[in-house]
């Protein structure tokens, strides 16, 4: 197990979004977890990335408890994620977008930026080749020069996951990535994170659709009104009375 939560609880005044949670995400795996609109699919999602505090609860990442900790040091220990919106600077190239996403996220002195020492330009470079490499990864190399405007939602979703990419993670967060696509395009997505996991990266996907998520994910956890209230494989969530219940009933 790589990310694990302990009773995990996060309460917006009188509602209560995310209750007593434990979820164990697997190494290695693609996890995911489906509920109806309005479950706390999201919140969980910002509680473990660091984006909530968790009213209550803990979340455990390689054995060390990670609940306090602020959302650029969770991921600088390796815990990315994509949201559930994809904001790109629709005036910058595609490149340009995923190297300023990625520059954000790395530490470089200010002196070195406005001298433009050696050591900077070499960072720039180093920027530049692990955005060239990551575009490459999700097969947009034929795409980096045009404007994160002019693309399709399709590609968009792409741009995000290669942002994600971009810093090296061991595991990626990804908030209903097939949401706004066709059935051909989740299907390239879908491909998308199953090479992930081939290069060891771990993947937690949340969605909406249960389809793409039954051939997809080898664990699974259903949220409803903030509550687990399955998890296991695919078969096991399809024949589950309450999972059948709380998508008839929402
Ligand atoms: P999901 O992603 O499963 O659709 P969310 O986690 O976005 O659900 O939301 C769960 C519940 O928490 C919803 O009722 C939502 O309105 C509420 N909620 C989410 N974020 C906030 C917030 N920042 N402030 C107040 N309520 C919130
Ligand atoms: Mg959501």
């Amino acid at each position: 197990m790589l990310i694990e939560t302990r009773n995990l609880t996060k309460q917006f005044g009188g509602l209560t979004a995310v209750k007593d949670v434990d979820f164990e995400i697997e190494k290695g795996k693609i996890n995911a977890i489906i509920g109806p609109n309005g479950a706390g699919k999201s919140t969980f999602f910002n509680l473990v990335s660091g984006s909530y505090i968790p009213t209550s609860g803990q979340v455990i990442y390689r054995g060390k408890d990670i609940t306090k900790l602020p959302p650029n040091k969770i991921a600088e220990l390796g815990v990315a994620r994509t949201f559930q919106t994809t904001n790109l600077f629709e005036q910058a190239t595609v490149l340009d977008n995923v190297i300023v996403g990625h520059r954000l996220r790395t530490k470089y002195n200010l002196l070195d930026a406005v001298l433009r020492t050696k050591r900077y330009k070499k960072e720039e470079k180093k920027c530049k080749d692990k955005a060239m490499e990551v575009l490459d990864f999700v097969g947009l190399t034929n795409i980096t020069d045009q404007l994160a405007g002019n693309i399709t939602q399709e590609e968009k979703k792409r741009v995000a996951f290669a942002l994600a990419l971009a810093t090296d993670p061991e595991v990626v967060f990804l908030d209903e990535p097939a949401a706004g696509i066709n059935s051909g395009e989740t299907e390239g997505l879908a491909e998308l994170m199953k090479k992930m996991v081939k290069r060891g990266i771990t993947v937690c996907l949340i969605e909406h659709k249960m389809q793409m998520i039954m051939k997809l994910a080898d664990k699974i956890m259903v949220l409803n009104y903030g509550e687990k209230i399955a998890e296991g494989s695919s078969e096991e969530i399809m024949n589950n009375q309450d999972v059948i219940e709380a998508y008839l009933g929402g």
